[in-house]
């Protein structure tokens, strides 16, 4: 897939990130929409949203204003001189969404998920060019994420871009969506032209952590920030934990670090070639290990075979487990590194030694 990147989008969107997106997460009434577009006019946000159809877990919580609020959307996008985008959940969305104006349209995380409904909304936009965001889905599914934008892609969409809000989980803790980077990192390594925007808002659910969570996502090179904000977030009618006001998002984003992907200085480039250097042969040092280890593994293997002996024995386990887990943290590492280490490493032995049990195949 080839995508247009988006300072081409025409919408006076920078070349430089971050791109900034904010707005309340529900239009709640014309007066809110007035009094945010006039705050976040001049503020360096390039684009407001508002949710106008609300997919909430409960059917007694706000669902959204409907459509009278595309409408304060357009408001809101004239008093700021930005433009407007919001979520849409069905074709009725699409087409009202399209009828009334909207600059961008996005798909929210409840319905990147269905493909029936992803499918549906791609071909309603069949023939029509519009920029659409896809946040990612609710579980933490990598391949639903990116077939939701083949989807919209196929309907002949090229002004798409990636949302990260982070993954549903039960009894979340510190953040109400965890945002297990790997995932959107992995996206950009598939598609690198593909712009990947955070939403600290979800990922945190937390007013207090979304401006630490938008300088991690700025120094893991996302293209933007798409932060809820609202003028009186306490009495918000959805996410009220999470909005923050106006003022402080300014402070955010007057506080941002943001660094170069890269840079031409001769000096830093080349010592951090000396260094990535070292770093190669210290993997290929760590594989080569690795391979040995395993190939004693095998040979326990072929001991346990001809004895009778099950490849598995709890107290070996328990045991090795305890101790590599605490010389890792004793070493620096982090403890869930330490407990996914040592994990992986004694799946692959298993594996290895089912392997030589079952004569060379690996029934597992
Ligand atoms: C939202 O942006 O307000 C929203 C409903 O987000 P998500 O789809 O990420 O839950
Ligand atoms: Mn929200």
């Amino acid at each position: 897939m080839e995508f247009i990147p988006i300072s081409k989008w025409g919408f006076n969107f920078p070349d430089k990130k971050p791109l900034v997106i904010a707005g309340p997460c529900s239009a709640e009434s014309r007066e809110q929409m007035l009094m945010i577009g006039n705050k976040l006019a001049d503020s360096g946000v390039h684009l407001i949203r508002a949710g106008i159809w609300k997919p909430r877990s409960r059917p007694d919580s706000f669902q959204g204003i409907g459509l009278k609020g595309l409408e304060w959307l357009k408001e809101a996008s004239l008093v700021s001189g930005l433009p407007v985008t919001t979520e849409v959940a069905t074709p009725q969305h699409v087409e009202q969404a399209l009828k009334a104006g909207i600059d961008i349209l996005w798909v929210g995380a409840r319905t990147t998920v269905n493909p029936f409904y992803v499918q549906e909304i791609a071909e309603a936009l069949k023939g029509v060019d519009i920029p659409i965001m896809v946040k990612n889905p609710i579980n933490p599914d990598l391949e639903l994420w990116i077939g939701s934008i083949e989807r919209l892609y196929q309907s002949g969409l090229r002004r798409i871009l990636a949302i990260h809000r982070g993954f549903s989980i039960y009894k979340a803790e510190s953040y109400r969506n965890p945002p297990m980077w790997e995932i959107p990192i992995e996206l950009r390594r598939r598609y690198p032209d593909l712009a990947i925007i955070c939403d600290p808002s979800h990922i945190t659910g937390n007013k207090e952590l979304v401006a630490n969570v938008s300088q991690r996502a700025m120094d893991l090179d996302f293209d933007g920030l798409m932060i809820e904000t609202h003028a009186d977030p306490l009495e918000a009618l959805s996410d009220s934990d999470q909005q923050l006001t106006p003022d402080e998002l300014a402070a955010l984003l007057k506080n941002l670090i943001l660094r170069e992907s890269s840079t031409e200085d001769p000096g830093f480039i080349s010592h951090l070639e000396t260094l990535r250097h070292q770093i190669d042969l210290l993997d290929k040092d760590i594989i080569d290990l690795l391979a040995k280890r395993m190939g004693i593994s095998r040979e326990i293997g072929s001991a346990k075979k001809e004895n009778g002996v099950t490849i598995f024995q709890m107290n070996r386990w328990a045991q090795l487990f305890d101790n590599r887990v605490q010389t890792t943290i004793k070493a620096g590492l982090s403890d869930q590194f330490a407990i996914d280490f040592i994990q992986s490493i004694h799946k692959e032995s298993i594996r290895q030694q089912t392997e030589v049990m079952n004569n060379g195949m690996d029934k597992s």
